[in-house]
């Protein structure tokens, strides 16, 4: 059994983020919340098992909960001429790690850290240090370390091509110059997490980064009901710094405005919300921005998901791909109609969106988006991909107006927007207790994020599963652009008014 002085090499990284993070994995474990995707997780299992054949043929140390069978099985393979060994698995005095992809190098063996993601991070570092660390304790001469992570750029043209897929960055001097305080922090966390009693630690910015802290609610349950972390948009570093001041709610903000230099924005959503204030409506800029608007308005809304691995050609690594759009058509007298497109699971899906969309809409219409950027991007790099619809693709593009706009600038304010232009906080400010517009109502399917892993993993699931799946992501969608319609009626509401 292990014990809370073990370590391996994401429970070092964890460590270094705060020790307090292993101190309560331990005695608390049942405090933390779920903040690690199965999206992200299944993402790094892909990536990782692809990357394995990098360099060749290679020996795969299977998974044991025995550490010691897995060391041995590696030095089985080290002595068998292995030139490529996964999940090579290393102990020593409690330090224990498993290298993605251990790769000879002449004499001596080069490390090869795996990651997801598309760029390398001051913690990747950090892991590949501990792994240099404890091979060479464990006698293995280290040439060179590497990580390995997704090459943004690679655009696939036919077969995989992993020497495009895959950058592979020489971290060695960068591993070495942390080489020296490795032993160091072992020491530090095991003296942090060997008491019994519940170790103090400050909230600060290392709960957000690198990786969200899973123990953030448990650790700030003295935080007031509204505080310096509920401010829309203000830093992290910040905001910590404010409440290492003892600047912490709302009423101490306030007090302390002119020291802190408290910006308009966050003064107006600290007032708002101690005085419960009524909404507030600049009548004249929202008319201003209503009046570029024309009939028939075409709500559009997009769903998107991302690949690590491109399975299709003309496509990158973690490229948006959008395989699904709602569209209500509201003519001036208010009547409504809708359209929607939802791709073929397992199918490239954008020719055929892009093809329904084109005819979907019209040339020389006004469409409009929440948060206009997104859809423009999409539509853009579908027009780059498909020359043939372009001039269709770009007409819709260059005639879309952003529902965002009024509520970005404030020209619609209300307390329950809690400082945020986002239409997850503006739909419920706007329509409070309105279930229709509920999406927790909803079935399976309630945001973005869950929308792209049901589109993505859709293939695995039972023909029954699927028809479910679908109505699922076809009714959140379709929400999207309703609520997009009832937001621009409250906005013409609040004009109207005397
Ligand atoms: S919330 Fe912050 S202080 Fe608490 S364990 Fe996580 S990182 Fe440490």
């Amino acid at each position: 059994m292990s014990k809370i002085t073990d370590l391996s090499k994401s429970r070092y990284c964890k460590g270094i983020q705060c020790p307090k993070i292993l101190w309560l994995d331990h005695y608390k474990p049942e405090e933390a919340e779920d903040v690690l995707s199965e999206t992200v997780m299944a993402n790094g299992n892909l990536v990782g098992d692809l990357a394995r054949s990098y360099f060749g043929e290679y020996s795969l140390v299977e998974f044991s909960f025995d550490k010691s069978e897995m060391t041995a099985r590696t030095q089985e393979f080290i002595g068998s001429g292995a030139m490529n060994i996964a999940e090579a698995a290393f102990l020593t005095d409690g330090l224990y790690c498993a290298v993605d992809i251990l790769h000879k190098n002449g004499d001596g063996w080069d490390i090869v850290e795996v990651k997801s993601s598309t760029h390398l991070t001051d913690i990747y570092i950090e892991d590949m240090a501990f792994q240099y660390y404890v091979l060479t304790n464990c006698g293995i001469k280290v040439k060179h370390v590497y990580n390995m992570h997704l090459n943004s750029f690679y655009v696939r043209r036919g077969e995989l091509d992993l020497k495009g897929l895959f950058t592979l960055e020489d971290c060695t001097d960068k591993a070495l110059e942390l080489y020296d305080s490795v032993a160091e922090r072992v020491a530090a966390i095991r003296a942090y997490v060997s008491v019994t009693e519940e170790p103090k630690r400050e909230l600060d910015v290392y709960c957000n980064k690198p990786y969200e802290c899973a123990y953030k609610k448990y650790c700030g349950r003295h935080l007031p009901e509204h505080s310096v972390f509920d401010l829309a948009g203000m830093q992290a570093r910040t905001a910590y710094k404010h409440y290492h001041n003892g600047i912490v709610s709302y009423e101490e903000l306030l007090a302390n405005a002119k020291k802190i230099k408290l910006n308009p924005k966050h003064r107006r959503q600290i007032e708002s919300t101690l005085n419960s204030a009524p909404d507030e409506v600049d009548k004249a800029k929202i008319s201003e921005f209503l009046g570029t608007l024309s009939y028939p308005i075409y709500h559009l809304d997009f769903e998107t998901y991302q690949q690590p691995v491109p399975e299709f050609d003309g496509v990158s690594p973690y490229q948006q791909i959008p395989f699904q759009y709602s569209l209500h058509i509201e003519q001036e007298d208010g009547t409504l109609e809708h359209r929607e497109f939802l791709a073929k699971e397992g199918t490239d899906p954008r020719r055929a969106l892009a093809e329904q969309l084109v005819k979907d809409i019209p040339k020389g219409v006004c469409s409009l988006a929440y948060n206009m950027s997104f859809e423009k991007t999409v539509i853009k790099r579908l027009a780059e991909t498909f020359p043939d619809l372009a001039d269709a693709l770009m007409d819709i593009h260059d005639n879309m107006h952003d529902l965002m706009i009024p509520f970005k600038d404030q020209s619609y304010y209300s307390a329950a927007m809690q400082g945020s232009y986002s239409i997850k906080f503006v739909l419920p400010a706007l329509y409070p207790d309105d279930p229709e517009l509920d999406y927790h109502n909803l079935e399976g399917v309630h945001n973005g994020g869950e929308a792209s892993a049901a589109f993505a993993e859709m293939t695995s699931h039972t023909p029954g599963e699927i028809a479910e799946i679908r109505a699922n992501l076809l009714r959140y969608c379709g929400l999207d652009t309703y609520a997009m319609v009832k937001v621009l009626r409250k906005l013409k509401e609040a004009v109207s008014k005397n």
